[in-house]
């Protein structure tokens, strides 16, 4: 038998702390999913050896043959919801709906909108397919910046192909794909469903990047091919610049939190590698990734996705459909975020055929609303931010904007020694590239303050709404 045990023993990446005591003791704080499992592992390591290529291959088929795969993914799961899940079968019965009854998208884009508040108002079992596999589901439960806790539920098929979805980004960001005995770092409180896949394609994960962390030593020791981390991180990150490179890491992935081209253009100039960002979210998996060319494209294979009441700007509340979480379906749910497609209806020159999403304004209630409610885009502000505040000053250690008002805006700054000496003109500069924004005029207030005050949220916010229209 104990050859047995030993051999399902998970591969531990763990110790590949190269003995450095402060990596360590971070790896070690490192949250083990449930799914981490030796068998799990195993099955998606067989099903990624198979499919790996075909899975490439997907998102460069034709728009056509894409919308119709798509199609009947949605037929099947809506009719299995509405036969199986209570919570659907009395939603899709009170607006008419009948078994079979989605031959379009149309159809489909007729049945209603629900979101975290409307399932957490019913218990587990009813908006599940089968309440019995409850207790033995996967898991992922998500605070979020509402502060309401929402669990969704999720089978091991779903987890294998949410983690297998992940590796194929990883490798549309490389020259050549991942090789089995190759790593990947994350810089990152959560970390993959799989640490390895039984010793393969193997992931080191620190859950948080301190100032004294000796993440170039690291780097040099574990040579990973990428870094995945939270945009947040890439200041500290810069800090290890000359050892990051000489380690061979071949680019940065970002996700979690919104950043703009901007701020990744900088880093990655700055580091000379390139930076590529990716939209997801805990409910749903990965929604969107960066490309070669900088585009946000869909992960149509995983998603389907709608933007819907879009304002006069073009943003709109992101709602997905999860094609895969047979589980517990997720129909047309909406996230609470804001993004805009992108207009160009061309191929992509990365291959992609399909259109994609131009900007993304994480939660909902962190993007400026002005007083008719239209949404100010997060990335226009940083980038006034980044020209009037970042760019001719080296000091600024840390923001905040904060809407306070439907006229009123605050800037919270921390200087690392005494604020700005020209202050008075680079808040006049500042107002009005936000008065611009808005359209009207704005009034800008400013504290300087020795340390930020703390957030509800783990996510950096750099830009929160306070203001909610009565
Ligand atoms: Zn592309």
């Amino acid at each position: 038998m104990g050859h047995v045990e030993l051999a399902e023993k998970i591969y531990d990446s763990k110790r590949e702390n190269g003995n450095l005591a402060e990596i360590r003791k971070l790896a070690d704080e490192a949250y083990v999913r449930k799914t981490d499992t030796h068998k799990l592992q195993g099955q998606a390591l067989e099903i990624w050896l198979k499919n790996a290529r075909k899975m490439d291959e997907f998102l460069r088929k034709p728009a056509e043959e894409i919308k119709e795969y798509q199609l009947s993914k949605i037929r099947d799961l809506v009719d299995n919801a509405f036969k199986y899940v209570p919570f659907y079968r009395e939603l899709y019965t009170s607006c008419g709906y009948e078994l079979g009854g989605i031959e379009s998208f149309a159809d489909f884009e007729r049945l209603p909108i629900v979101n975290k508040q409307i399932l957490n108002a019913f218990d587990a079992s009813k908006i599940v397919n089968d309440p019995a596999c409850l207790a033995a589901a996967n898991t992922s439960r998500t605070s979020g910046s509402s502060g309401t806790p929402f669990t969704v539920y999720s089978d091991d098929a779903d987890i294998i192909l949410d983690h297998l979805q992940v590796l194929r980004f990883y490798n549309s960001c490389l020259k050549t794909p991942l090789q089995e005995n190759d790593w990947v770092y994350m810089l990152h409180h959560a970390g993959l469903a799989f640490s390895s896949l039984q010793g393969k394609f193997r992931t080191f994960q620190l859950p948080d990047l301190l100032p004294d962390t000796p993440l170039g030593e690291h780097l040099l020791f574990l040579r990973p091919r990428l870094l995945v981390t939270l945009p947040s991180y890439l200041p500290l990150i810069l800090r290890h610049k000359d050892k990051l490179r000489a380690s061979g890491v071949e680019a940065i992935l970002t996700n979690s939190e919104s950043s703009t081209q901007l701020e990744r253009d900088y880093y990655s100039n700055t580091l000379g590698l390139p930076v590529f960002d990716e939209y997801s979210s805990e409910e749903i998996g990965m929604i969107a990734t960066q490309c070669t060319h900088g585009n946000y494209h869909v992960i149509e294979d995983g998603v389907y996705l709608e933007i819907v009441n879009t304002d006069t700007g073009g943003f709109g509340n992101v709602v997905c459909t999860d094609l895969n979480n047979e589980m517990m379906p997720l129909i047309r749910f909406d996230h609470g975020d804001v993004a805009k497609r992108s207009i160009s209806n061309s191929r992509c020159d990365c291959g992609s055929p399909y259109a994609s999403l131009e900007e993304i304004n994480g939660r909902r209630d962190d993007a400026f609303r002005t007083r008719a409610f239209e949404v100010v885009p997060s990335a226009s502000l940083l980038a006034a931010i980044d020209d009037v505040l970042i760019t001719p000053d080296k000091t600024l250690k840390n923001f905040r904007l904060v809407q306070k008002g439907s006229e009123t805006i605050e800037l919270i700054t921390q200087y690392g020694d005494k604020p700005h000496q020209d202050m008075a003109n680079i808040l006049l500069q500042l107002q009005n590239r936000i008065s611009s924004l808005f359209g009207y005029p704005i009034t800008l207030l400013h504290q300087n303050v020795d340390m930020m005050p703390k957030q509800k949220s783990y996510k950096r916010r750099s830009i929160v709404r306070e203001w909610e229209m009565s």
